[in-house]
């Protein structure tokens, strides 16, 4: 009797799959290169807008300083006007007949001088206002000078980043190609449909859970997804199920575990077993209970944990009532009350199903390695096996 030493179950993978995961890339890839590119343009955008800030700043100090030229301009005519009201008093004063009178032209020119040093005040201020003009100009000019050669810069860097993106966008275009058109089209369908509406429509199963929407999964849902053997769709997104076993916590402790499997124990009323052909049912788990003089026999499908068939009574010890079902089989860890596997009813818990498959992948580890004669699949430890 040969032991077939095959694919380890947990890692399975559909090909359809594998291609939905490059498609799903090639989107991503796609998206975030048609979003660098638009955004590109925008960045000088903002550049643009600032340098128009600094423009309006310069043309303000600028016209500020003209502001400041005309009203210098306004009172040195009004100096002008005063010195020649002055020269005019003077001349009368020259000419007057009474005191009163030249008092009067003397108190005139007075006014006439106090107003010539108000002007001159105001000229004084607007000469001094004019040097912190000049510097409001003068550190315009150096901003936008700066600002004209950031903008070419980012011009520049822009056009190179969006040829080098349109270069990129090309090759993940070609790429999403090929894979849109190895995956079968009613599943392509599927994915485009809900991608639309949700923006990816492939999902990463992690921890029990759709990993885009986070909802946990059924566990029949969740082992049909781990066995990799049928597409499988999130019932809350609609999104496309896989499982990378590489990118799953509870993937660890399988190897951690690998060189301590505990032996099966034979004196226990329960024994579990893996057969990897049983008739048309393909891999399946058995499990036989002793009770009494009775025995009871229950077979699960590998994969999705589902029961097959209906739960069958022999009289007698299990080795003896059934014998036909152990030819093949590999003797498993595991046991669990018997109520307990009732309340299962038609469906293994996630974490059993887990359990069996990890323990089988050691079992055949240790088979492998050679560590038992080959045939001997069931070991001989109990003193009644026969
Ligand atoms: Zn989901």
């Amino acid at each position: 009797m040969h032991v077939r030493i095959r694919a380890v179950l947990l890692l399975k993978m559909l090909p359809d799959v594998q291609n939905l995961i490059e498609l799903q890339h090639a989107d991503r890839e796609i998206l975030r290169l048609k979003e660098e590119i638009a955004a590109l343009p925008r960045r000088v955008a903002a550049i643009e807008e600032r340098l128009a800030g600094t423009k309006a700043i310069l043309e303000k100090a600028k016209a500020a300083i003209k502001t400041d030229e005309a009203a210098r301009r306004k009172y040195e005519t009004a100096i002008q006007d005063l010195q020649q009201k002055i020269s005019k008093y003077r001349d009368q004063s020259l000419e007057v007949k009474t005191n009163e009178q030249y008092k009067a032209l003397l108190h005139e020119i007075q006014f006439a001088e106090q107003d010539i040093r108000a002007n001159e005040d105001k000229i004084l201020e607007l000469m001094v206002n004019a040097e912190a003009r000049e510097k409001d100009v003068k550190a315009a000019e150096v901003e936008l000078k700066a600002e004209m050669a950031e903008i070419e810069k980012e011009k520049a860097e822009a056009r190179e980043r969006t040829a080098e993106d349109e270069k990129q966008l090309a090759e993940w275009n070609a790429k999403r190609g090929t894979a849109r058109a190895a995956v079968n089209p009613d599943l392509l369908r599927q994915y485009d449909r809900v991608a639309k509406y949700r923006g990816t429509g492939l999902s990463e199963v992690r921890d029990h859970k759709c990993m885009a929407c986070q909802v946990m999964l059924r566990p029949q849902t969740y082992n049909e997804v781990r066995a990799g053997t049928q597409i499988v769709v999130c019932d809350s997104c609609q999104r496309i199920l896989y499982y990378d076993a590489s990118k799953d916590q509870v993937a660890e402790p399988l190897v951690a575990q690998k060189r301590r499997r505990a032996r099966p124990k034979f004196e226990s009323g329960q024994a579990w077993y893996y057969v990897a052909s049983r008739g048309g049912e393909g891999e399946v788990f058995i499990v036989f209970i002793n009770s009494g003089r009775e025995s009871s026999r229950r077979v699960y499908d590998a994969a999705t944990g589902r029961q097959l068939g209906d739960t069958l009574l022999r009289e007698g010890e299990y080795r003896l009532a059934f014998p036909e079902e152990l030819g093949d089989a590999i003797r498993l860890n595991g046991s669990w009350e018997e109520a307990e596997i009732d309340e299962w009813a038609t469906e293994l818990p996630m974490v059993v199903l887990d359990l069996l498959q990890r323990d089988l992948n050691l079992a055949r580890a240790e088979t492998s390695a050679g560590a038992r004669a080959e045939g001997e699949t069931v070991p001989s430890e109990h003193p009644a096996a026969s």
